[in-house]
């Protein structure tokens, strides 16, 4: 209908984002390299010692200890670790998780909820807050969740839909707070997913106690991420290790390292570090620009989220009456590659969880039309340029002039 372009505009940074030069030398560096890092011979030294300047790397990046950063496989691995570890803790002391309560909100990224789902099956009493229309999760909010035999709070930095970036450091003031006031131990978790693109991540900045990472959002290798997890968490064993092998990672994540993963993703974040503040603002004129264009050519899309508390690479926009998904497909057909919502939900029939959060909070509705299901996330990276912008914007008016057309507006 649309015909295939040659060059492809891919503005789904949120979802993966290229592997950058400087990841794929280090990555091919060590894997020239021959030795396991828990070998005691020299191959297995030199091996020991890219993996621990790959944690120093990353350590410094985040301002905490070298020991306190821990690599797994992504953040899926990494929040399953925080949050089933901290239950596992919990378990091994023997009370079961019945007397437990738990806290996180209801438009976090499915390798959260689905580990709160987890715990709520095991019997523990879970609270899922909810965001207010701009899709912020206050403090307020998290703090009148909050109860004496809470164990964890997970809050994730950046929303990855919408793009919201969460007020974490107002959270860990309620929480130590609370902690103060009730004699409580709380573990406060984030899952920074790309917040880390634009913003600085300095774990005592942000309050966090744990905080996961995956490398293939920040232009690093696929199959590798970290969880920092700082020291008093480990000292105190209020995290245990999901799999159970040999001694790595200090045996809180068992199983030869990815030598050449982590050393990709080192680079890949120091060099994320260097670009972070030019390309937080050369991507933001991208993103307002893209926004005003799409807003003017279809006056009635609604943006989800506030944009302007969101991270600068995204936008997500809900069309007037129009089906996301059908609407990604048609852009995908014009060269123009987006999503509807998080790529682990692409193809489910239902709409995206956080926008209809968002219409929840909202005492009367913001428009008569399903938003949740009519919503597309636009998601900018290094690579993009201000003719992207214009292709995109002219390519989803003619997918909409067309959609109004073939009467397929109604869905
Ligand atoms: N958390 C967030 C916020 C994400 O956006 C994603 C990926 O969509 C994940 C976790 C899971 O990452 P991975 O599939 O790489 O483990």
């Amino acid at each position: 209908m649309f015909g295939r372009s040659a060059k492809r505009v891919y503005l789904d940074f949120a979802a993966t984002t290229p592997l950058v030069s400087e990841a794929r030398k280090a990555w091919e560096d060590a894997s020239a390299a021959l030795g396991n890092p828990s070998s005691i011979h020299s191959s297995g030294i030199e091996a020991h010692e890219r993996l621990e300047r790959a944690r120093a790397e990353l350590a410094r990046e985040l301002s905490c200890k070298s020991g306190e950063v821990y690599f797994t496989s992504g953040a899926t691995e990494s929040n399953n670790l925080a949050i089933l570890g901290a239950a596992r803790a919990k378990e091994m002391k023997g009370a079961g998780l019945s007397a437990t309560h738990w806290v996180t909100s209801s438009i976090e990224h499915a390798s959260v909820l689905n580990c709160f789902h987890e715990l709520a099956r095991r019997g523990a009493r879970v609270s899922f807050v909810p965001p207010e229309p701009s899709g912020r999760v206050s403090a307020t909010a998290v703090a009148a969740a909050l109860l004496p035999e809470t164990v964890l709070v997970s809050v994730g930095w950046a929303n990855n839909e919408i793009g919201v970036v969460q007020p974490l450091s107002q959270i860990a003031r309620a929480i130590r707070a609370y902690e103060k006031e009730r004699g409580a131990r709380i573990t406060f978790h984030t899952d920074a997913g790309q917040a880390p693109l634009y913003k600085t991540p300095s774990v005592h900045t942000l309050g966090v106690d744990a905080l996961s990472l995956g490398a293939h959002k920040l232009y690093g290798p696929h199959g590798v991420g970290a969880l920092y997890l700082s020291a008093k968490m480990t000292a105190d064993k209020r995290i245990l290790p999901l799999f159970l092998g040999g001694g790595q990672e200090e045996g809180l994540r068992p199983g030869t390292e990815d030598v050449p993963g982590v050393a990709g993703f080192a680079a890949s974040f120091a060099l994320i570090a260097r670009e972070r503040d030019t390309e937080a603002v050369r991507v933001k004129a991208l993103r307002d620009e893209l926004a005003k264009r799409i807003r003017a050519s279809i006056p009635d899309s609604v943006i989800n989220g506030d944009l302007s508390s969101a991270l600068p690479h995204m936008v997500n926009l809900s069309l007037p009456e129009m089906s996301g998904e059908y609407a990604a497909l048609a852009l995908d057909a014009a060269g123009i590659e987006v999503s509807t919502k998080s790529a682990c939900h692409e193809g489910e029939e239902k709409g995206s969880h956080v926008i209809s959060a968002l219409e929840a909070a909202e005492k009367k509705a913001a428009v008569p039309w399903r938003r949740a299901a009519s919503a597309l996330r636009f998601s900018l990276g290094r690579t993009t340029t201000m003719r992207d912008i214009e292709r995109a914007a002219e390519a989803l008016a003619a997918v909409a002039a067309q959609m109004a057309r073939m009467d397929v507006r109604k869905f």
